[in-house]
Parts: C-alpha cells; sequence; structure tokens
C-alpha cells in the first residue's frame, strides 16, 4: 500500500494507474476509521481494482465554533486498517498543501445547503464540495463512495457531479450501525458512558416512526412530533432539526405517499449527532 502526501504525486500515479487501464474507486474520510468507513472500501471492491482512500480533516468544511482542532486523529492505525482492506494508496494531504495561502476558488451549490445541516452549519457544504471537487481533480476516480450517514453530503455530491459534468459514478453505501443501534461515527468518540447510553434515542425515534409509517400513519407532522418527544426524553438532548422531505430534493413534505427520507441533528453535551432514515409507505 502506498502512502502518498503530494498532490503532484498522487495526481501521477493515479494517470498512471488509468494508463494502465486500471478502474480506480475513491473513498474520502476524515480519518479515525471506524466499520462505517471500512463498508465503504469493502463496497468500493466492487466498482474497481484500485481503492484510494482519501484521509484528510478539511478545516474549509469546519466553522469557527466547531471541532476542527479536537478532531479525533489517528493516521497509524487508519493506515493498519487501510492496508487490511486491500486499499492501494492512501492520500494524506497537508491542509496547507490543499489551502495555500492564495486560495480563492470555491465550489457552492445554491439549494441543497438550504435544509437540514447547512441551516445550522453555514459554510459547510461549500467546505465539502470544495474539498470533494479537489480530490476529484487530483484523483480523477472512475467512481466515488460515500456515506447514506451524511445523506446531505450524498445527495449534494450527486448534485455536484452532474452540474458541474464530473464523469464520476457516485455511489451511496447503506448506515453501519453499532450492535445496539447507534450510527457509527468518528465522533462519537467525544461521548461519555451515560452520552453513549442517551445517544441510542436517536436511533431508537427512528425506529418509532418507521413503525408509526408501517402501521398507515401519513402525517408528517405527528411522526416529527413523537420523533421529537422521544428525543427529548433525555434532558440533556438539544434537537437541531428533525426533518420528514422529499431524498432528492430535501424539501419538507406534509404526508408520506412516497419513500421520505427522515433526518435528525441532536446536540448531546458539547457533540453533534446525526442519523437518518427511510420511511417507506
Ligand atoms: P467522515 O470521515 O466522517 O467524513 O466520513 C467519510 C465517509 O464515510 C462519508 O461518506 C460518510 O458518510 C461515511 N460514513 C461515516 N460513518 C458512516 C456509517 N456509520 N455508515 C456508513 N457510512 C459512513
Amino acid at each position: 500500500m502506498e502512502v502518498i502526501e503530494s498532490i503532484q504525486m498522487m495526481a501521477d500515479y493515479s494517470q498512471n494507474l488509468r494508463a494502465k487501464g486500471h478502474t480506480i474507486v475513491l473513498v474520502p474520510t476524515m480519518g479515525f476509521l471506524h466499520k462505517g468507513h471500512l463498508a465503504l472500501m469493502e463496497a468500493a471492491k466492487a466498482h474497481g481494482d484500485k481503492i484510494i482512500v482519501s484521509i484528510f480533516v478539511n478545516p474549509a468544511q469546519f466553522g469557527p465554533n466547531e471541532d476542527l482542532d479536537t478532531y479525533p486523529r489517528d493516521m497509524e492505525r487508519d493506515l493498519d486498517l487501510c492496508r487490511d482492506m486491500g486499499v492501494s494508496v492512501v492520500f494524506t494531504p497537508a491542509a496547507e498543501k490543499l489551502y495555500p495561502q492564495d486560495f480563492q476558488t470555491y465550489v457552492e451549490l445554491t439549494r441543497l445547503p438550504l435544509h437540514l445541516c447547512g441551516l445550522s452549519r453555514p459554510g459547510f457544504f461549500r467546505g465539502v464540495t470544495t474539498v470533494v471537487s479537489k480530490l476529484f481533480h487530483i484523483i480523477c476516480p472512475h467512481t466515488a463512495m460515500f456515506g447514506e450517514k451524511d445523506f446531505q453530503q450524498l445527495v449534494v455530491i450527486r448534485q455536484m457531479v452532474k452540474d458541474m459534468c464530473m464523469p464520476i459514478k457516485i455511489v451511496g453505501v447503506p448506515i453501519v450501525r453499532e450492535a445496539d443501534g447507534l450510527a457509527m461515527s468518528s465522533r462519537n468518540a467525544y461521548l461519555g458512558p451515560e452520552q453513549r447510553a442517551d445517544a441510542l434515542l436517536l436511533s431508537k425515534s427512528l425506529a418509532n416512526a418507521q413503525k408509526m409509517v408501517s402501521q398507515g400513519e401519513k402525517n408528517v407532522r405527528e411522526i416529527i412530533r413523537q420523533t421529537k418527544q422521544i428525543l427529548l426524553s433525555c434532558p440533556d438532548m438539544r434537537i437541531d432539526y428533525v426533518s420528514v422531505c422529499d431524498p432528492d430534493s430535501l424539501d419538507d413534505i406534509e404526508q408520506i405517499h412516497r419513500p421520505a427520507l427522515l433526518a435528525l441533528a441532536a446536540i448531546l453535551g458539547k457533540t453533534r449527532l446525526i442519523d437518518n432514515c427511510m420511511l417507506r409507505p
């Protein structure tokens, strides 16, 4: 497995793979890898013969009061996991190289970021789309893998690729959960034991909503009311949003007649957690 830090060397390496007829699949990550990331790598194997994982904690997607400095990191462990997964290259660019002093070009969507996480994290999706398009330009993958855990991110990236005519296939991978239902996340490392137990309310509230819909409930207001009630049964939980929306446009819906996305974000202590599921009538 190669570990490449230099942007130029990564670009050259990728072009060389392409020239030799290899099919490249990119898995972009911020590191501190867990089974959710590994599922992306495993799924990547079905889409190409060379898997490239990028590990980069992207400063452009963190707000001024967010956790850029404390974001968990463990490069040695991450590299071991990538090696075990049969990854060909891990790309670990330095922030000063991706964003040099004179950097001034951003990629920004006009509408999709005005929903869900984009509302409480202004600039977040601009940072995501900017770094992902830089990675796409450097690596020129045939396919890139994204988790449904960050459902809005997946929708945003699909739209960017379509709008910018990028010849890259975007593949979504289902959410990987802990045995008890908590969606895996690098940020779960911030949770103390009590918070870890309370965090289960997120997946529990989603399961409750899915049960309501399977029993015939179509009224989104009622689904949201019960979902919030379950989350707020923990006094330390603050809700950012609970939304039922169209999975493509992310526009709110009032009645469930087609598959709809139930997405939520909540803050437990200082940790912001997100989760989602599809509601299928
Ligand atoms: P991150 O390192 O948090 O930026 O995540 C990198 C990629 O892994 C993103 O496409 C995420 O959506 C995906 N991912 C993170 N956690 C999970 C999970 N629990 N299940 C599936 N995909 C995930």
